[in-house]
């Protein structure tokens, strides 16, 4: 059975605690993460898969499993998938709870309190009636992002490595540490990946498919005030965090992240502090398309510029700096082949396509823009980084069939 194989390798790579750290200075950021690297670089030896290398120093796996005789003149495709899991809720000691033949009503995670699992909260649980799934036991989260992706692409491998008549593409296999704090690719080596195009397996729901994510950038607000006795501040006394406030109002009141979806993009106001002297705005820029992009950095500019007429040359100052880019400027249309391979892969097992911009930014956007394009496929994961995190078992089984379609297809 297929679905069991995929799961069995699951269920085993979720309980190896492997969470980043936003507060490390490492890279990786947590030792850990490489046990789990050195394991998986074991397995694929195991496996006979080729060129097998483990970056003992920044923890990344490679792997090459060789294209069929038939296409051997075709250049590779990598497959990527992440080892760690979020920041944001524990990832150790994590027990996964199977539930077969799912009825449709509430999974209690952990008896006697809050955690369950409903699909009053969550509906599309209700898609799941009858199928096998992974669960939380309420402690912690799952890891389906993005072991999920991992077990597929191994159980891919070894489906490849048993049967060596299937024809196929070369294949690269790549597993990075530290995606969940944006730092997935700092040091991966494009050499050793060699290939013309890849797929990152760490989507959610089965049919996802994306090559559409944000341009973002952060900016630094500063605004420098002048100190005067309050009692003899007429005319005299300029107060930083009032202009904070100003500067503020001055953007558009709904281009926040509470009042936008699909292609609205906004300014998002992270953190404040001030006094009279000294005050900090610290904002996430985003946005789908570039021009607007860049509008949102020259509205950020002009405000500024207005506030220093009116208060005095170098009150306020910006400092922007751009984080990542749309992939979808890299992917279409040069690479437009990539996504409809991926429809067909997934038409072929019956699974309709689900193309929707990602509101944030993946690994994949920024290899593209390193010179690898790589739109993003789904794992068969749901509510991700918390407790509430579940898998569907049939659709891992399905994701492994599409990914095999990939490289055979392509
Ligand atoms: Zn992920």
């Amino acid at each position: 059975m297929p679905e069991n194989k995929v799961m069995q390798r699951f269920l085993r790579y979720v309980q190896i605690d492997t969470q980043s750290s936003e507060t490390s200075q490492t890279f990786p950021s947590t030792a850990k993460q490489k046990v789990f690297g050195k394991m998986l670089a074991e397995e694929l030896k195991e496996m006979q898969v080729e060129d097998v290398y483990f970056d003992s120093e920044y923890g990344y796996v490679y792997g090459t499993i060789p294209a069929s005789k038939d296409q051997s003149q075709k250049p590779a495709i990598a497959l990527l998938a992440h080892m760690d899991t979020s920041p944001e809720t524990s990832g150790e000691g994590v027990k996964p709870h199977v539930i077969y033949d799912y009825d449709g009503q509430d999974i209690v995670l952990q008896e006697g309190t809050q955690m369950v699992l409903s699909p009053q909260q969550f509906p599309e649980l209700a898609d799941y009636k009858g199928k096998t799934l992974v669960v939380t036991d309420g402690t912690t989260l799952l890891g389906a992002d993005d072991k999920a992706g991992i077990a597929e692409i191994m159980t891919l491998a070894e489906v490849l490595m048993e049967n060596s008549d299937l024809s196929h593409r070369e294949l690269r296999i790549v597993f990075t540490p530290d995606e969940e704090i944006g730092a997935g690719v700092d040091h991966i080596d494009l050499q050793r990946v060699n290939a013309e195009a890849a797929y990152t397996v760490d989507g959610g729901k089965l049919g996802e498919l994306e090559y559409e994510n944000f341009n973002a950038a952060s900016a630094k607000v500063t605004i420098q005030g002048i100190t005067v006795h309050p009692g003899e501040a007429k005319n005299k006394m300029i107060q930083a965090n009032l202009i904070a406030m100003e500067f503020e109002q001055a953007l558009p009141a709904l281009e926040k992240p509470q009042y936008t979806e699909k292609y609205e993009g906004f300014y998002y106001l992270t953190k404040m502090e001030g006094n009279t002297a000294h005050a900090t705005l610290h904002y996430l820029l985003r946005d789908h398309s570039r021009e607007k992009f860049e509008e949102r950095k020259n509205t950020m500019y002009a405000i500024a510029r207005q506030c220093n007429e009116k208060y005095g040359s170098n009150t306020v100052s910006v400092e922007i700096e751009d984080s990542y880019y749309n992939m979808k400027e890299i992917i279409m249309p040069a690479h437009a082949d990539l996504i409809t391979i991926a429809q067909k892969a997934m038409e072929a097992e019956g699974v309709t396509p689900i193309i929707q911009p990602i509101r944030g930014g993946t690994d994949g956007a920024r290899l593209s823009f390193m010179g690898l394009p790589c739109p993003n496929i789904c794992t068969g994961g749901h509510n991700y980084h918390g407790e509430y995190e579940y898998c569907c078992v049939e659709s891992m089984a399905k994701i492994v069939k599409i990914l095999q379609n990939i490289v055979t297809l392509l």
